[in-house]
C-alpha cells in the first residue's frame, strides 16, 4: 500500500494509473476506522480497478467550539485495517498543505444546507465541500464513496458534483450499526459508559416512527413525536439537537410526508453529537 502526502504527488499517481486505464475508487475519511467505513472501502473495490482512501481531519469542517482537538485518531490501527481490506493507496495530507498561509478559496452549496447538521453547525457543509473538492482534484476518482450516515453530506456532495462538472460518480453506502442498533461512528469511543447503553435509543426511536409511518402517519408532527417520546424514555442523558423531517430532493422541512423524505435527528451526549437517520419512502 502506497503512502502519498501532497497533492502533487497524489495526482501524478492517478495520472500513471489512468494512463494504464485504471478506474479509480474512493473513499474520503476523517480516520479511526471502523467496519462502516471499510465498508465503504469493499464498495468502492466493486466499483472500480484501484481504491483510494484518504485520511484527513479536516479543521474547516469544525466549529469553533467542536471537537475538533479531541478528534480520537489512531493512523498505524487505520492503515493496517485498509491494508488487510486490499486497499492499494492511501492519501495523508498535512493540514499545512490543504491549507497553506493565505488560503482564501471555498466552495459553498446552497439551499441543501439550510437545515439539519446546517443549521446548527454553521459553515460545516462550507468545509466539507472545500475539502472534498480538493481531495478529489489530487485524486481524481471516477467513483467515490459516502455513507447514507451522514445523508444531508451525501445530498449536498452529490449535488456538487453534478453543478461543478466533476465528472465522478458518487454511489452511497448503508449505515453499517453495532450489535444494539447504534450507527457506527468514530466518535462512539468517547461516549461514557452511561451514555454508550442510552445510544441506541436513537435508531430506536427512528424505528418506531419508521413504524407508523408504515402503518399510514403522515404528518411529520406526529412522527416527530415519536422519535423524542422514545428518546425521552430510552435516554434521559441525551439532548436533541433536532429531530427533523425534510424532503429527500431539496432537505426542506415538509409538515406532510406525500414525496420521499429523510427522517434525521442530532442528539448530544454530554459534548459528543450522534447522528442517525431513515428513509421514509
Ligand atoms: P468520517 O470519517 O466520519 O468523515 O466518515 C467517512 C465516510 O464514512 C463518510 O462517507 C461517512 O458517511 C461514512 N460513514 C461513517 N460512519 C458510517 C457508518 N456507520 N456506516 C456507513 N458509513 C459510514
Amino acid at each position: 500500500m502506497i503512502r502519498l502526502q501532497t497533492a502533487t504527488e497524489m495526482r501524478e499517481w492517478s495520472q500513471l494509473q489512468h494512463a494504464s486505464g485504471k478506474r479509480i475508487g474512493f473513499v474520503p475519511t476523517m480516520g479511526f476506522l471502523h467496519e462502516g467505513h471499510l465498508t465503504l472501502v469493499d464498495i468502492a473495490a466493486e466499483q472500480s480497478d484501484l481504491v483510494v482512501v484518504s485520511i484527513f481531519v479536516n479543521p474547516t469542517q469544525f466549529g469553533p467550539n467542536e471537537d475538533f482537538d479531541k478528534y480520537p485518531r489512531d493512523m498505524e490501527g487505520d492503515l493496517a485495517k485498509l491494508e488487510a481490506r486490499g486497499v492499494v493507496a492511501v492519501y495523508l495530507p498535512e493540514i499545512s498543505s490543504m491549507y497553506p498561509d493565505g488560503y482564501a478559496t471555498y466552495v459553498a452549496v446552497e439551499r441543501l444546507g439550510d437545515h439539519l447538521c446546517g443549521a446548527s453547525r454553521p459553515n460545516h457543509f462550507r468545509g466539507v465541500t472545500t475539502v472534498v473538492t480538493k481531495l478529489f482534484h489530487a485524486v481524481h476518482p471516477d467513483v467515490a464513496v459516502f455513507g447514507q450516515k451522514d445523508a444531508q453530506q451525501a445530498a449536498i456532495i452529490k449535488r456538487m458534483t453534478i453543478d461543478l462538472d466533476f465528472g465522478t460518480e458518487i454511489i452511497l453506502g448503508p449505515i453499517l450499526r453495532e450489535k444494539d442498533g447504534l450507527a457506527m461512528s468514530s466518535r462512539n469511543v468517547r461516549l461514557s459508559d452511561v451514555h454508550r447503553a442510552q445510544a441506541p435509543a436513537l435508531q430506536r426511536g427512528l424505528k418506531s416512527a419508521w413504524k407508523l409511518y408504515n402503518a399510514g402517519v403522515r404528518s411529520a408532527t406526529d412522527l416527530k413525536r415519536e422519535v423524542e417520546t422514545t428518546l425521552k424514555q430510552d435516554a434521559p442523558d441525551g439532548r436533541v439537537d433536532y429531530i427533523e423531517i425534510v424532503d429527500l430532493d431539496q432537505l426542506q422541512p415538509v409538515a406532510t410526508i406525500d414525496v420521499p423524505a429523510l427522517l434525521a435527528i442530532a442528539v448530544f451526549f454530554g459534548d459528543v453529537r450522534l447522528i442517525d437517520n431513515v428513509e421514509l419512502v
